[in-house]
């Protein structure tokens, strides 16, 4: 593993720095095998309430989240006393009671919402519709993370992708906290003109109780909204409880080029999951653990949901030289073992509205496309995608998490008994976030596009 880690900044360019942390973590990782070590002296131990996580076939999003967490406090504990709090004057027992104190504040979310309001459709009935959002740390600000459009949408889902920001923030190094926003809607169910009304009216509420602003909380794109629904938040905004603020429109990032937005945003989280394959691809080490050779070349690989996220993801792959033999959306799934052209078939899907019929490859008829063989498995729809009851057919060695959370911990615990390299979320879907780092002016007047 190379000791730089690819950063994306803003503008589009790419600065190769030191990234610590995850090196740490990754040269002791180097030195033994693909899991982490366990503690020396530590005391804590995974709470009782959550120790039926591991086995569990269908565990809450949030108590997913909060298991992974306690596991890595568990394995950090005797760092965080004997070396990072290495020149306090303390005994150790006082630095361990500080060191459990900081562990946690850090845990719980700050502060969560829910919001209902009325909606009247196109067709003159009344439908009733609820959001969240979640602000888990405020430890930096603002709060930052997506608005997503989605059925699943609730108070554990939201916690859940809100403490995964704050955790994927500090890992790529970003002075945001974590935020995490949804409505529960199909948005495929809605016209556009109900959209709007539906997108202005959550941008108010969430306004009025100070869960959107420059400084505050500044949401981004997720699952099913994108460039036009930032645009409607930034104007609502600016035209109500932000008109005397001429930074306005920088309560929200991921707008359209003309209305603030930055060059590279869109395509910007899949360039990140590229980058953050690259680093281990290209290393002979990584990939002779896992029985594979370095470089992209002869490398195939399958993707898990062809929108925002898995379309940039197959570009930057198959421009690096792997071939992408499968893609699999919520309609349908698609296979060619000599390759699907990405470009071709995000044409298609902005012709047709899905990639099912596409004429560059087959209809795939299996029982599901992500079981197939392939190197690189790369799962960009959803959490909890890969579980206890699909990970052993999962044939991929390496599995890039672009999604967030799509992984269980007891399909983690299955893929790393087959010796499978699993490059976490927090690392390698940080590209969105990572671009939106930027800061104009001094403290007082920062724009974040
Ligand atoms: P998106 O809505 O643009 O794309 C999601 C795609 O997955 C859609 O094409 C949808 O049809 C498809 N899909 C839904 N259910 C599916 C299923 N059951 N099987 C296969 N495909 C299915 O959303 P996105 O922005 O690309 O986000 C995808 C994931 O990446 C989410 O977990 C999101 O939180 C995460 N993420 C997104 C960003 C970002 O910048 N957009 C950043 C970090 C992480």
């Amino acid at each position: 593993m190379s000791s730089l880690v690819t950063r994306l900044l803003p503008q589009g360019k790419l600065l190769q720095k030191s990234a610590a942390g995850l090196n740490s973590v990754l040269q002791k990782t180097a030195s033994n095998d693909l899991s982490t070590s366990s503690p020396v002296q530590g005391s804590l131990t995974i709470p009782e309430r959550l120790q039926g996580i591991p086995e569990a076939q269908d565990p809450g999003f949030f108590e997913m989240v909060e298991y992974f967490f306690h596991k890595s406090c568990v394995l950090a504990e005797d760092k965080l006393i004997d070396v990072d709090m290495k020149n306090m004057r303390a005994s150790r027992e006082e630095k361990q009671i500080k060191a459990h104190g900081i562990l946690k504040i850090i845990e719980p979310c700050a502060h969560v919402l829910e919001v209902n309001f009325p909606l009247q459709r196109d067709d003159g009935s009344y439908e009733m519709i609820n959001g969240y959002r979640a602000q888990h740390s405020h430890h930096r600000s603002p709060c930052k993370g997506g608005i997503r459009y989605s059925l699943d949408v609730c108070a554990d889902e939201v916690k859940a992708l809100s403490a995964l920001m704050t955790y994927k923030c500090a890992c790529v190094d970003v002075p945001f906290g974590g935020g995490k926003a949804g409505i529960k809607i199909d948005p495929k169910q809605y016209t556009e003109n109900e959209l709007e009304r539906i997108t202005r009216r959550f941008a108010i509420e969430l306004a009025k109780k100070g869960f959107l602003g420059p400084g505050i909380d500044v949401p981004a794109p997720d699952m099913g909204t994108g460039e036009r629904e930032m645009a409607w938040i930034a104007d609502t905004y600016a035209n109500t409880i932000g008109y005397t603020d001429m930074n306005a429109s920088a309560c929200i990032t991921g707008k359209p080029i003309n209305q603030g937005g930055i060059h590279g945003r869109t395509s910007a989280t899949g360039r990140g999951v590229f980058h953050g394959l690259d680093n281990f691809i290209n290393e002979g080490h990584y990939m002779s653990m896992i029985g594979n050779f370095p470089g992209w070349g002869g490398k195939t690989y399958i993707v898990q949901g062809f929108g925002n996220v898995g379309l940039h993801t197959c570009r930057y792959l198959t421009r690096a030289g792997a071939t992408c033999v499968g893609i699999a959306e919520w309609d349908g799934s698609i296979y060619n073992k000599d390759g699907i052209d990405p470009k071709a078939l995000e044409d298609y899907k902005l012709e047709h509205g899905t990639i099912v019929g596409f004429p560059g490859a087959e209809p795939y008829t299996g029982e599901n496309i992500m079981f197939e063989a392939c190197d690189i498995l790369i799962p960009a729809a959803m959490e909890k995608a890969i579980h206890k009851g699909n990970a052993d057919k999962i044939q991929a060695r390496i599995i890039g998490e672009a999604a967030n959370g799509p992984i269980t911990p007891a399909a983690d615990k299955i893929l790393q008994d087959k010796g499978c390299l699993i490059i976490p979320d927090m690392y390698i879907n940080a590209g969105g976030v990572r671009s939106e780092e930027r800061r104009v002016g001094k403290e007082c007047r920062s724009r974040w596009s």
